[in-house]
């Protein structure tokens, strides 16, 4: 790095908000530095998070297929066997190639990569303890701070990565644990629960409120637990963790009635603190120059990414709404944007979520909770995989597509997809809620054939008239 040169932005952080802002305004002709002190970029979606997850979920759902569902095709597999070293390795290098592709993008878009953990020193300056020692000074005009999140710690509980573990350590088991306790039923537990789960070990979760995942649809998640259940996820709801104590090989949680009321202990090889997440910005020195939190401890930032201090912004899951990846990547873009004086901006209600889990879950906008709860006159159309053509011939029929519309206008609400590649099906409903569009609007657009999309198609069919197959 060039001491001396002042820098339009410094980015600080380079998960998929910092790294995405930082190319963005390397295309748009900034003369931008990112600063990133885990020696790799990517983030914690990169490195521990999305993409090791996903590499994870696809290995072990070959096992689960060649195991449980090869024989059913007729496809007889004999001695099957796990190879753990070769599945983890498969997961780095899969890393590996991603973290070196945006080193590559840095240098293509020319973004000054900064190794070191940054600190906020004053207006426009920021101070790097840098990885391979000694510091830096970078003097800047703006500002972004995407430094992410970290694991919300339990009270009582240790992570040691090797029995208690977060998601970083279930990400890296050197063995199958024959018992995994997963604690908290969201997302990222129930992923990680699957991967074990479909290796062999036996996963209970324990939810401290009175259902996994609350942010689904209801109706959807009855239909989700009811899946995994099948699968063999045993549901300890309503329960809270107290203490764990490791003695020798084995971990003892202590859990009680969320209500309070009598402890009883459970025991597991391997226990998986995935309770939540929350904004990280140790050390960063933000009151210094006073940038302030919301009432929820992230960081506070008005509609242009500007937090309260001048020419510092904020972006991805530092502040508020969703943390998921890309909707820390489209902060990014748009902070950037505003910063260059165009209108960047980010719709959070058509942000999609989706939990990698077989079968997959997807959503975007409203549950039907939340539409009853505003007092919203709504309609609603489904239609089961089961009846349709493509997924009857893979053989993967579980699930269903739900549409809300509004009653009188048919404007798409929420869409809730449990089922194959629900994930990738989501993404015409969140273009058309992008542009406002009503469930005719896909009811009456033609979809290929066979397709699971034609699902899709029906129960937007289903939504604002009547389906075909159903
Ligand atoms: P981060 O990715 O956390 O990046 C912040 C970076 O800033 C880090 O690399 C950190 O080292 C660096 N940093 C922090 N402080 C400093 C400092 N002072 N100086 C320099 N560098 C600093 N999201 C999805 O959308 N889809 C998924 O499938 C998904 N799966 C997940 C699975 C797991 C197991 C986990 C844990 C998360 C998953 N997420 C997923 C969430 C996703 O990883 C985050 O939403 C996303 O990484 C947030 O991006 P970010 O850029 O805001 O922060």
């Amino acid at each position: 790095f060039a001491s001396g040169d002042q820098k339009d932005l410094v980015i600080i952080g380079g998960g998929p908000g910092g790294y995405v802002a930082a190319i963005k305004a390397g295309q748009m002709g900034f003369n931008v530095a990112c600063v990133e002190g885990r020696g790799r970029l990517g983030g914690t979606c990169l490195n521990v998070g999305c993409i090791p997850s996903k590499a994870l979920l696809a290995s072990s759902h070959l096992m689960h297929e060649i195991q449980k569902n090869a024989e059913h095709h007729g496809i007889i597999v004999d001695g099957a066997r796990l190879d753990i070293d070769k599945m983890m390795a498969q997961k780095d290098k899969a890393v590996d190639g991603l973290t070196k592709g945006i080193e590559g993008l840095f240098k293509k878009y020319k973004v000054e990569y900064v190794k070191g953990w940054g600190k906020l020193a004053g207006k426009g300056q920021v101070d790097v303890a840098l990885l391979d020692g000694g510091s830096s000074t970078i003097s800047t005009k703006n500002i972004i701070i995407a430094t992410g999140s970290e694991v919300s710690p339990l009270p009582g509980l240790t992570i040691d990565e090797e029995r208690i573990v977060s998601s970083t350590g279930a990400l890296a088991l050197k063995e199958v644990p024959k018992r995994l306790v997963v604690i908290g039923g969201g997302y990222i537990g129930l992923e990680m629960g699957s991967v074990w789960e479909r290796l062999g070990s036996e996963v209970s979760v324990v939810e401290y409120g009175p259902a996994i995942v609350p942010t689904m649809d209801g109706e959807v998640r009855k239909a989700f637990e009811r899946s995994l259940k099948k699968q063999g996820f045993k549901f300890k709801l309503n329960t809270k963790v107290t203490g764990a104590t490791v003695e020798g090989d084995i971990v003892k949680l202590t859990v009680e009635p969320a209500k309070g009321g009598e402890s009883e202990t459970i025991e597991a090889d391997v226990v998986l603190v995935s309770a939540g997440r929350r904004p990280y910005y140790e050390g960063l020195g933000l009151e210094s120059v006073g940038v302030q939190l919301d009432k929820r401890g992230r960081i506070q930032v008005d509609k242009r990414f500007q937090t309260t201090a001048d020419d510092v912004y904020a972006i991805g899951d530092v502040i508020d709404g969703p943390m998921l990846a890309h909707k820390a990547e489209e902060d990014g873009v748009a902070c950037v944007e505003n910063l260059a004086g165009k209108a960047g901006h980010v719709n959070y209600n058509t942000v999609p979520s989706i939990v990698y889990t077989h079968p997959e879950v997807a959503s975007v906008g409203q549950t039907e909770e939340q539409v009853k709860a505003e007092g919203h006159e709504y309609k609603v159309g489904k239609f089961a995989f089961m009846a349709n053509s493509r997924a009857r011939s893979v053989d993967d029929t579980e699930g269903m597509v739900k549409f809300i519309a509004d009653k009188k206008t048919d404007k798409i609400l929420g869409v809730h997809i449990m089922g194959p590649n629900a994930g990738e099906l989501i993404h015409e409903c969140v273009v058309a809620m992008e542009y406002g569009a009503s469930s005719e609007d896909i009811a009456r657009t033609c979809h290929g054939h066979p397709t699971l999309s034609e699902a899709v198609k029906e129960a937007a069919m289903a939504c604002y008239d009547k389906p075909i197959h159903s």
